[in-house]
């Protein structure tokens, strides 16, 4: 294994990857660094996220450009805003001590003209996302004449976002003599495409086997019918006590819903997908990276650009549309020597995308089995006494305390006290497991009996919804602001696009329409009312719910009271988005209306 210098890298720059605690070059760096400083020919390479790509390209442009010269040399692409301005970042760190390195990042949705200024003070690096660069280019603010090398970074990635057009503008504005730099984790057709209309028979590269799956990464799959499949998802976070996972889902609307049952169902959640604003998207990511968050639910394009390295876990809630997209949700996982886990939730019909997968990966999926409730809490509670084992003790400051707590805990021997301690922090967990059913061996009929209904409920039909900037967490809001009780419990929420639906405990059913119909409140600029769903005020012809979930009692509570299918729920609904004909679904229990939780749930501290 080479050093740093060794491949031919100059010492400022080496002393900027000590820094940044860079010890050796990845497969990729100690490949493609000495390739292209030593050489003008195009180049190919196989390279996932995670595997260090930036600083291979980056640094050995770093190395030969001229820095007495202020016009572009360099023009390095990528698919996203994030990944632009995570590159540019980058190399930004790699050129601490070259002060006369200029870069610059350009990307849409962002002022325009503070780009222009930056380009004018002169950068011989620009990063940017296709479009902005195009856009940049006409108006003449950006002049790629004297560019001697391209980067086309995640190249498949922006084809797959249809920058076919902008990629083919920018390489006509630039001279035939540049060097061109093509990464990509998959090379279909398309990115094969460009490689031969615009690269001159380019030396091929690889960060180890051709599109293969990280090897630090175990792939794993669940059976699931489209009832088990929330389900499924929630244990699996809940067998996992540490989990810091990205959910990836196909759609904006899939990834919306699954973040808003997460978050319902009090999990550490958030979603990050096209239909956020930009400001929004950063926030989440932000909250991610502090780990505020610990799952993220996200599109394949909006996770793009993510920077974290410690995933525990890569939940695939449906397969990607094309499959070769699998090894760059799954290459999230296991980077920068971690080990990884990617999960895959399929039913009968998608089970067969895995061998084509396994294919591209060269790796074979691992049949999980969705844990049962008694699994989770041994998991559980291992996981705390691990934790308790681990804790320090701060003598000094509890000292004052100490003689008034034994005296109030005198009474309880040893024995006792541990399971009281164990009891306020697992009452609800075992409650919540405690008729958990198999939901491996479940079939869609046994499943439609797993679909209860709270009788105890009462469900709601309220007038606003996600185009309102409703979340779960502003609706209980709303609904606190009407003062209809201290004790009211909420159950279920679904938040739909112009509408939605709650359960709210029956013998408050009158209080609640009341109260909303006196203070007429407002939401967004609307103005709100509420009804009973028909058949619910009726109570007639539903089958017995769970018992309802225990009370506001600390511990690892959900505000949910059952596993209830939230995903068959919602697709009944789909069918009949109307309050009369709502009733038809629910599949929540009745529950604790704060998530305290633990695992990837948040905890409440108050
Ligand atoms: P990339 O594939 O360029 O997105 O890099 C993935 C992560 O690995 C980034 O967080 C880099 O900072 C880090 N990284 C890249 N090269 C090295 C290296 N040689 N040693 C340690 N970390 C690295």
């Amino acid at each position: 294994m080479s050093t740093f210098l060794e491949l031919g890298l100059k010492e400022p720059i080496n002393k900027a990857l000590t820094d940044l605690g860079y010890e050796k070059p990845t497969v990729i760096q100690e490949k493609a660094i000495p390739q292209i400083i030593s050489s003008t020919e195009d180049l190919k390479a196989f390279a996932q996220t995670g595997t260090g790509k930036t600083a291979a390209f980056s640094l050995p442009i770093l190395e030969l450009l001229d820095s007495s010269q202020s016009n572009v040399q360099a023009i390095i692409l990528s698919p996203t805003r994030e990944l632009a301005v995570q590159i540019g970042n980058n190399i930004k760190d790699f050129c601490k001590y070259l002060p006369d390195v200029k870069v610059a990042t350009v990307y849409g949705g962002s002022s325009m003209e503070d780009q222009i200024r930056a380009l004018k003070r002169g950068a011989q690096i620009v990063v940017g996302t296709p479009g902005r660069t195009v856009d940049l280019i006409k108006r003449r603010a950006l002049k790629l004449g004297n560019v001697q090398w391209l980067v086309l970074d995640e190249a498949d990635e922006m084809l797959n976002m249809g920058f076919k057009d902008e990629l083919d503008k920018v390489l006509e504005a630039t001279p035939e003599s540049k060097q061109t730099l093509l990464f990509s984790a998959t090379f279909p057709r398309e990115v094969e495409a460009i490689a031969r209309n615009y690269m001159t028979k380019p030396v091929e590269i690889t960060s180890g086997e051709k599109n293969s799956g990280s090897e630090n990464v175990t792939h794993e799959y669940y059976g699931v019918t489209e009832r088990t499949r929330y389900p499924a998802l929630k244990r699996i976070a809940d067998l996992n006590p540490d989990i810091y996972a990205i959910i990836f889902c196909r759609t904006r609307r899939e990834t919306q819903e699954v973040a808003d049952n997460l978050i319902r169902d009090g999990y550490s959640a958030d979603s990050l997908h096209g239909d956020l604003s930009q400001g929004q998207r950063d926030s989440v990511m932000g909250k991610f990276r502090k780990r505020t968050i610990k799952i993220l639910v996200a599109t394949d394009v909006a996770a793009r650009g993510l920077d974290v390295n410690e995933l525990t876990h890569v939940l695939n809630h449906k397969l990607p549309d094309q499959i070769e997209n699998y090894t760059h949700r799954s290459g999230r996982t296991g980077r920068a020597g971690n080990k990884g886990i990617s999960i895959v939730l399929v039913n009968g019909k998608e089970k067969g995308k895995l061998r084509q997968i396994e294919r591209i990966i060269k790796s074979k999926f691992i049949e999980g089995k969705v844990p049962s409730g008694k699994e989770i809490i041994k998991n559980q509670l291992m996981n705390l006494i691990d934790k308790v084992q681990n804790t320090e003790v701060n003598e000094s400051e509890m000292e004052e305390f100490l003689p008034s707590i034994y005296e109030k805990l005198e009474d309880l021997d040893r024995e006792a006290l541990i399971k009281k301690f164990v009891s306020l922090e697992f009452n609800t967990m075992l409650k919540y497991y405690e008729n958990s059913k198999d939901l491996n061996n479940l079939s869609s009929r046994d499943n439609s009996r797993a679909r209860t209904v709270n009788e105890n409920m009462t469900r709601f039909f309220i007038n606003i919804g996600r185009k309102d900037s409703l979340n779960p967490g502003k609706l209980i809001g709303l609904i606190n602001d009407q003062n209809i009780g201290d004790k009211v419990e909420i159950g279920s929420i679904d938040i739909l696009d112009t509408f939605s639906f709650f359960e709210l405990d029956k013998n408050f059913e009158d209080k609640t329409l009341e109260a909303f119909a006196s203070n007429q409140p407002d939401f967004s600029g609307r103005s709100v009312n509420i009804e009973i769903t028909k058949k619910e005020r009726s109570g007639g012809g539903r089958r017995g719910g769970r018992k309802p979930f225990g009370k506001k009692d600390g511990g690892f509570g959900r505000r949910r009271g059952s596993e209830g299918g939230s995903s068959r729920a919602r697709s009944d609904r789909r069918s009949s988005d109307r309050p009369d004909r709502a009733s038809r679904n629910s599949g929540s229990g009745s529950g604790e209306r704060r998530s305290s939780a633990g695992f990837g749930r948040k905890r409440r501290e108050s």
